[in-house]
Parts: structure tokens; sequence; C-alpha cells
């Protein structure tokens, strides 16, 4: 290989490296995107640990006015936002009815049309069943300006640090993610199990822990091996991430003395014999709260 020259600093502008700054201090806030008063900004916050957010998302929360989050953004996540911003819950809370998406999406509209520079802060991806999508057509039917700020997702991130690769050059040459979970609760019954069973051989899914024994049979039925492993990452990337593994046949009886805790990913496929190898994230890297 042949080694590339370091950009220079007319090249890049994204650098206070001319003035000798080290670290951190080498990044210029006056050269990110700027965040203007009146308008949203849609960030993922990624899948927990605060390390996982991208420069952008902490660029975000050094200069906004106010954060609009959700219940799964980790609270510590939320000890990076400058002081003086203000921190609004979009989520459930004490046992009140979480608020209608509706009624955030009014609230992020307010908040920019009274001039705010406005964070909205989601767990993982935005718009990876993170209801980006709905937010962010309203804020361009209100005319509102917006910009995505991408984050790792629970189902990439989560797998990471579970030692399972969601890909695999000698195994497996596609991945699906879908949700376990409709919006009545149920499992969903436009997803073609059949389909999902026989075209992917690592099936990534959201909110699939209430379903997961009725969506396991609907894959055997679909003609999975009942050998094949589930994988319940819970609370991933974070001290107390824990892993399970059955299989889908066993399932049931699974079900009947363990209890894998929420917010989980669970992950069908054949990965047992690469987490034997790959389980990295023992209790020394658990130690730093950062990631
Ligand atoms: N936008 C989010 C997903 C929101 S849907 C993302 O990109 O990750 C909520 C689901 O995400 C949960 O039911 C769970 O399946 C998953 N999830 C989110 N954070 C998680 C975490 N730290 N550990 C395991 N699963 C997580």
């Amino acid at each position: 290989m042949t080694a590339m020259p370091a950009p220079s600093s007319d090249s890049f502008k994204g650098w206070a490296s001319d003035t000798g700054a080290e670290g951190f201090a080498r990044l210029d806030a006056e050269t990110f995107p700027a965040f203007e008063p009146g308008t949203v900004w849609l960030v993922g916050a990624g899948p927990g640990a605060p390390g996982l957010m991208s420069l952008l998302a902490y660029h975000a929360m050094q200069v906004c006015d106010v954060v609009v989050y959700d219940a799964l953004v980790n609270a510590d996540i939320l000890r990076w936002v400058r002081p003086g911003a203000e921190l609004e819950y979009a989520g459930k809370r004490g046992g009140k009815p979480s608020p209608q998406q509706r009624d955030i999406t009014l609230r992020l509209i307010e908040l920019a049309q009274s001039g705010k520079r406005v964070l909205r802060l989601k767990g993982g991806d935005p718009f990876m069943f993170g209801r980006g999508g709905e937010e962010s057509q309203n804020l361009a039917n209100a005319g509102i300006t917006f910009r995505i700020v991408p984050g790792i997702t629970s189902g990439v991130g989560g797998l990471a640090y579970a030692g399972v690769p969601a890909t695999h050059r000698d195994l497996n040459h596609s991945v699906t993610f879908l949700t376990g979970h409709d919006a009545s609760g149920t499992m969903p019954a436009s997803v073609d199990w059949t389909a999902v069973a026989k075209a992917s051989p690592v099936i990534v899914m959201y909110m699939a822990v209430k379903n997961v024994a009725e969506i396991a049979g609907a894959l055997i039925a679909g003609g999975r091996s009942a050998d094949d492993t589930i994988t319940f990452i819970s609370n991933a990337t974070l001290p107390h991430q824990t892993v399970m593994e059955t299989t889908l046949g066993a399932i049931e009886t699974f079900l009947k003395t363990n209890q894998p805790q929420t917010p989980a990913i669970v992950v069908v496929g054949k990965v047992e014999g690469w987490r034997q190898i790959l389980d990295w994230y023992d209790a020394t890297q658990r130690e730093n709260p950062i990631g």
C-alpha cells in the first residue's frame, strides 16, 4: 500500500490544528455547520455509550438552546449538553401515558418558531425505528428548517459490543432489520416472515422481546432451522449490558426461566461461534462509562 499524504489545512478546514492545539481542542466549533436559531436538528445519540455519539451530535449539544429527548437516551449523555440549555422529556414517565407523536411534533414546531435552536435527541439513529421520518416530514410541512444527524443504531452498535458481526464474508451476505412490534403491540402482520426466514441469514430485530416466541414460530414455519441461535443483547453498549442465547426451537422453554431485560436487540442467525471468539466487552472494558 502507498502511504497517503496527510491532508493540508488548506484542503480541510475542520481543524484548528494551525493554532498548535492538541486532542479535542483541535476541533474548531466555528467550522461546524451553523445551528441557526429557529431550526431543528434531529440527532441520533447512538445506542447508549456516550462515546458512540457523532461529532455533529456533540457539537449540537454545545450550541443548542433546548433538547427534547426520548426515554432511550442515556441520562449520562444528557450531562454532555451545555449548561444552560433546557432539557425537555418527550417520553413516558411515572406511569403517565406518553405524549402523542402529534404533540411532540407540535412542541418542536412551537420551540423553533419561538426562535430557539432545537435539538431533538433520539436513541440510536433517528430514521431507524425512531419516528424521525414522521417528525421531519411534519417539520418540512410547517416550513421549519431542519437537519438530520444520523446515529449508530442499536442494531449495529449493540452487535459490535456483543461480538456479533452483522455480516461475515464467509457466512452471510445479507442482513435484515425489522421491528417485532406493530402499532398495536402485536407481531407485525405486514412482515413476510417466510420471505425473511429464507432470504436473510441474519435477522436483527428491534422491539421484539414481547413477541419473540411467536416470531420464532413464524420463522420456523417459514423454513428456518430450529437450531438457529437467538441472541438477546440487552442494554447494549452500557456497562450493564447482558447477552443471552438460545435457539429458535427452544425459545418457549428458555422464556420459562429467563427474562431478557429491555431494551434489547434480538438477533437470529448462526452467530454463536463468532461470539465465543469476539466477545471483547469484558469486565475491564465496562469500567469506562464512556464506551
Ligand atoms: N432509533 C433506535 C431504535 C428505537 S426503537 C435505534 O436506532 O437504535 C426501540 C428499540 O430499540 C428497543 O425496543 C430495542 O429493541 C432497541 N434498543 C434501543 N437502545 C437499545 C440498547 N441500548 N440496547 C438494546 N436495544 C436497544
